[in-house]
C-alpha cells in the first residue's frame, strides 16, 4: 500500500469500545462473556462494549440483557429485526463513545488477544489497525477458496487499497471513525469505506480461529449478497462492464449481418453458385439469443444502480432501535 502519510506516536485510547454484532448467538455468548473476562483487564484503557441483538429470533438478547445487568461496561443495542451484520456494526459505531473502537465477530474467530498488537500499532499512530488472517482454520474448502476468490475481485472492484484476505476485525480511531459515521449509505461494505476514507493503515497478522460454538450465519447466499454490494456501491465497473460486452455483441452481429448480406448478393449474381440459400433459421435464433442475452444483462446491471439510487433517495434511518441497556440517550460523541 502506498504510503501518503508520517505517522505520529500517542498514548493509550482513555477509552476503547468494542463493537459486537451477535444474530443468534445464544451458544456463543457464554464463551464471549468468559473470554471478554479474561481479556478486558489486560487492556490498558477504559473498555466499554457495544453489543447489538440484530433482530435474532433466538434466546440472544436475553443472555445479553443478564450480562448487561451485572457488568456497567456492557452495553446493549437491540434492533426491531434482522437488518444484517453490516449495519449492526454500523449502529454500533455510531453508539461508541471510545478514543478507539474495534469490531470484532462474536463467534470469538477474530481472537480477543489480538486487540493488544493492535492498540500497540494504535500507539505508534495508525487510525486503521486491520486483522488480516493467515489461516482458515476449520472452515470448508469451499469456504476457504471462495473467499480468496472474493477478495481478489474486490480488490479489483472496491477500492486498490482493499487490504486483503480481512474482514471486519479492526481497530478505527476516532478521527477516522467520525468520517465514517458521516457516509450513512444504506449498502454498506465497510472495509470498502474504510480503504475509501485513508489515514494511516496497517495490519496485525492473526490465525483466525474456528467458530466457538453454533453456526456461520453468512450462508453463500449472504455472502454473495455482499460481494455484489461491495461491487456495485463501489464502483461503475459492472455498468462499464456490460457496455463493452454490449459494443462485443453488437460488432459479432454486424460482422455476421454483413457475411449474410454478401452470400445472398453473390448467390443473386451467379459467383456463388453452390451456397443453399435456407431461410436463416439457425442465424436469426442464435444472435436473438445473444443479443436477447445481453441486453437483460446489460439491464440487471442498470437496475442494480437505479435500485440503489432508489432506496438512498428515500433516505430512511439506517436501522431502527427497539431497546437500549446502558446505553446513555445524550447525543453521540463526536
Ligand atoms: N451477524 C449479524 N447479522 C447477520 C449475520 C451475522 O449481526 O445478519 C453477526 C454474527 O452474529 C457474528 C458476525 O456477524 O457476530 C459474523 O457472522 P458469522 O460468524 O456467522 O460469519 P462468518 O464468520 O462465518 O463469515
Ligand atoms: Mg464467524
Amino acid at each position: 500500500m502506498a504510503t501518503y502519510y508520517s505517522l505520529t506516536k500517542r498514548k493509550n485510547p482513555g477509552l476503547l469500545s468494542l463493537v459486537i454484532p451477535c444474530y443468534n448467538e445464544e451458544k456463543v455468548i457464554p464463551y464471549l462473556q468468559d473470554s471478554l473476562n479474561e481479556i478486558l483487564p489486560k487492556i490498558p484503557a477504559n473498555t466499554e462494549v457495544i453489543l447489538v441483538n440484530d433482530g435474532s429470533s433466538d434466546k440472544t438478547i436475553e443472555f445479553l440483557v443478564s450480562w448487561a445487568n451485572k457488568d456497567k461496561r456492557i452495553k446493549v443495542l437491540s434492533f426491531a429485526r434482522n437488518f444484517g451484520h453490516q449495519i449492526a456494526v454500523t449502529a454500533g459505531m455510531d453508539h461508541a463513545l471510545g478514543d478507539a473502537i474495534v469490531i470484532m465477530d462474536a463467534d470469538l474467530q477474530d481472537p480477543p488477544e489480538v486487540i493488544l498488537e493492535m492498540l500497540a500499532k494504535y500507539r505508534e499512530g495508525y487510525d486503521v489497525v486491520y486483522g488480516r488472517r493467515e489461516e482458515r482454520a476449520g472452515e470448508t474448502f469451499f469456504k476457504t477458496a471462495s473467499a480468496w476468490l472474493f477478495y481478489r475481485l474486490m480488490k479489483i472492484l472496491v477500492h486498490k487499497d482493499l487490504p486483503l484476505d480481512s474482514g471486519d476485525f479492526r481497530l478505527i480511531s476516532r478521527k477516522c471513525l467520525n468520517v465514517l459515521k458521516d457516509m450513512r449509505e444504506n449498502h454498506r461494505f465497510l472495509r470498502g469505506m474504510g480503504a475509501w476514507v485513508g489515514f494511516p493503515q496497517t495490519p496485525v497478522i492473526y490465525k483466525r480461529a474456528p467458530r466457538a460454538a453454533g453456526e456461520t450465519k453468512y450462508p453463500l447466499r449472504k455472502m454473495l449478497r455482499l460481494a455484489i454490494n461491495a461491487a456495485v456501491s463501489f464502483s461503475p465497473l459492472p455498468l462499464r462492464f456490460s457496455l463493452s460486452f454490449g459494443i462485443f455483441i453488437a460488432f459479432i452481429g454486424f460482422l455476421v449481418g454483413i457475411s449474410a448480406i454478401v452470400k445472398v448478393l453473390m448467390y443473386y449474381s451467379g459467383l456463388y453458385p453452390n451456397f443453399v440459400y435456407n431461410p436463416g433459421w439457425a442465424t436469426v435464433v442464435t444472435l436473438l439469443c445473444i443479443i436477447g442475452g445481453a441486453i437483460l444483462i446489460a439491464i440487471g446491471i442498470l437496475g442494480e444502480y437505479v435500485a440503489r439510487i432508489f432506496e438512498e433517495v428515500k433516505g430512511r434511518p439506517l436501522y431502527v432501535i427497539d431497546s437500549k441497556i446502558n446505553v446513555s440517550d445524550r447525543k453521540n460523541r463526536r
